[in-house]
């Protein structure tokens, strides 16, 4: 409940760079993080952490060995930074950002956290200079202080909407309790405070700034709901509890195979904010509810077709199932060559509807671009469904042995371990434990610590799959595609078909 960090701080400092040079930046934060029930010291070290952060370092990684798809050039600071900072300047950065991803997450076989941080700061580019058009504020060159700032320090930031939401039917001021909607508490001259909670925060505890946003449209009795911030990750009064993932403990065991992707992972944790400081200068809406809906569904239209992340994790899991194929030995069979083949059309089609939408993009009157919006909720919308599908044929491929292998221990162990060995030989000139690695990362996949991201995120992150559809029923164009019907059947309304 005090101040927060000093705006603006280290400055002067060099950009992170570099995965190492993240990883370090992360230490010593005094973050206040809780996990299975304890107080984490230094989420750095925390072996159920730590693969999330690898993930966000290879964001970094890839930036310094591929520049050309990882970082762009800043017209704010005149410099090279990480693309996850860049405000789209035309459709081809928006094309490049939806490769980079594909990139990322045929590295990682996970969610790098990033996007999130990044399509907040596009969507806010052209929401804060409509919000200044409208009502002569002066959020616009705050936000692009903000972004410069973020830019010059190669920060992370992470993107708060969805809030804990209590009961779906009702409005935020009609909750029993305020706080289930992050909402302004108390402004001063210097800012404001805000209490509250929010959900499912991707990166949260990796990053080093969040930007909390309203998570639905308003109405004039939410005024104090409609806040746009941003905060450092380290501030007063922020407490993180971290989300359990399925088998996330089997990072505490010994040996690297169990995990089935022992090197990167997801990272997913509740914020809760104990009127937490923000001084006016990181505030960028405070209480004009008819831009909330606006900047919903700008963020959405850009995180939507950011899912596209979803086929570079799809490439690994195909390669995962045709590896299993040949070490079963039967890579031939035309039926598995049949269920390769779906499994990538069905992937590619993931990537064209994302990809297309960045290549639709528009200007908008701020000078960002963004991607076509129709585009990026047929691109999600299969994103709810296509990963479930691809999965489901992984697990076919794998065979039972993908739930019922033994542990590590058990491979190692000095009596057992030559039965399994011996017994759990697929081809002759594979190892066992190559065989258990390949089926281990499947199950990691579909069933594990990354089924979060690659399943249960697939349907309910960007928005559960009813929001897609309600966005793409605004925009099929019914009538117009009646008109087309009519007049090829002769039918007089459909004369002006083409003039819709
Ligand atoms: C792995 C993961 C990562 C995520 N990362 C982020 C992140 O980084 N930042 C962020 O802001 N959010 C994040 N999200 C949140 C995501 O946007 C939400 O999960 C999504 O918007 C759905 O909200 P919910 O989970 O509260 O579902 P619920 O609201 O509980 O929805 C459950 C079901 O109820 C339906 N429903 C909900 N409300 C209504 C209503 N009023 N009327 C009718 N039906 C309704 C939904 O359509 C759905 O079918 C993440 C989610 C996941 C799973
Ligand atoms: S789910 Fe995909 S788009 Fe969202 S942050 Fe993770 S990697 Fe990026």
């Amino acid at each position: 409940m005090g101040k927060s960090a000093t705006p603006g701080a280290g400055e002067e400092l060099p950009a992170i760079r570099t995965g190492a040079e993240y990883i370090e930046s992360l230490r010593g934060r005094k973050l206040r993080v809780f996990l299975l029930g304890e107080e984490v010291e230094e989420p750095v070290d925390h072996p159920i952490i730590r693969p999330s952060i690898n993930a966000v370092a290879a964001t970094y990684d890839l930036a310094a060995n591929d520049p050309e798809l990882a970082s762009a050039m800043s017209p704010y600071t005149g410099e090279r930074i990480n693309r996850f900072l860049h405000v789209a300047e035309s459709a081809e950065d928006l094309v490049m950002q939806n490769k980079m991803q594909r990139r990322l997450g045929q590295l990682t076989g996970t969610c790098f956290q990033r996007c999130v941080g990044m399509d907040a700061l596009n969507a806010l580019h052209s929401v804060t200079f409509d919000i200044d058009a409208a009502n002569d504020t002066g959020y616009h060159a705050r936000f692009k202080n903000f972004v410069a700032h973020m830019q010059r320090r190669g920060f992370v930031i992470g993107g708060a909407m969805t809030d804990v939401k209590g009961d779906r039917s009702k409005a935020p001021h009609e909750q029993d309790d305020p706080d289930l909607y992050v909402h302004v508490s108390k402004r001063d001259d210097e800012g404001v405070y805000i209490r509250g909670a929010k959900a499912h925060q991707t990166g949260c505890i990796n990053s080093h700034w969040l930007i909390v946003m309203p998570t639905l449209r308003l109405g004039e009795n939410d005024r104090d709901y409609a806040i746009v911030a941003a905060l450092p990750v380290d501030a007063e009064g922020i407490t993180y509890i971290y989300g359990r993932q399925s088998c996330d403990t089997r990072a505490l065991e010994d040996g690297d195979i169990d995990a089935g992707n022992a090197q990167f992972s997801g990272q997913e944790a509740m914020v809760v904010f104990d009127d937490v400081f923000i001084p006016w200068e990181h505030v960028f809406m405070d209480g004009e509810v008819e831009f909330a809906a606006p900047l919903v569904e700008r963020f959405t239209c850009y995180h939507r077709r950011s899912y596209v992340c979803k086929s570079g994790v799809g490439d690994a899991l195909i390669g995962a199932a045709a590896t299993i194929a040949e070490y079963n030995g039967v890579e031939r069979a035309s039926h598995i060559k049949d269920k390769l083949v779906e499994m990538a059309h069905l992937n590619e089609t993931i990537y064209s509807t994302g990809i297309s939408s960045s290549h639709e993009a528009e200007q908008m009157k701020s000078g960002v671009y963004i991607c076509n919006d129709l585009l990026a909720n047929v691109c999600k919308h299969h994103v709810t469904k296509i990963p479930y599908e691809i999965g489901r044929l992984a697990q076919d491929l794998a065979g039972g042995i993908m739930v019922t292998a033994p542990s590590q221990k058990d491979l190692e162990h000095p009596e057992i371990g030559e039965l399994v060995r011996k017994y759990l030989k697929g081809k002759t000139d594979v190892s066992t434990e190559d065989r258990l690695r390949i089926v281990r990362l499947i199950e990691n996949m579909t069933l594990g610590r990354n089924a979060v991201g690659y399943l249960t995120e697939s349907m309910h992150g960007a928005g559960s799959p009813q929001a897609q559809r309600i966005q793409i029923a605004r925009q099929m164009q019914l009538e117009k595609k009646k008109s087309l019907a009519k007049k090829l059947a002769g039918i007089d309304g459909g004369k002006n078909a083409e003039h819709d």
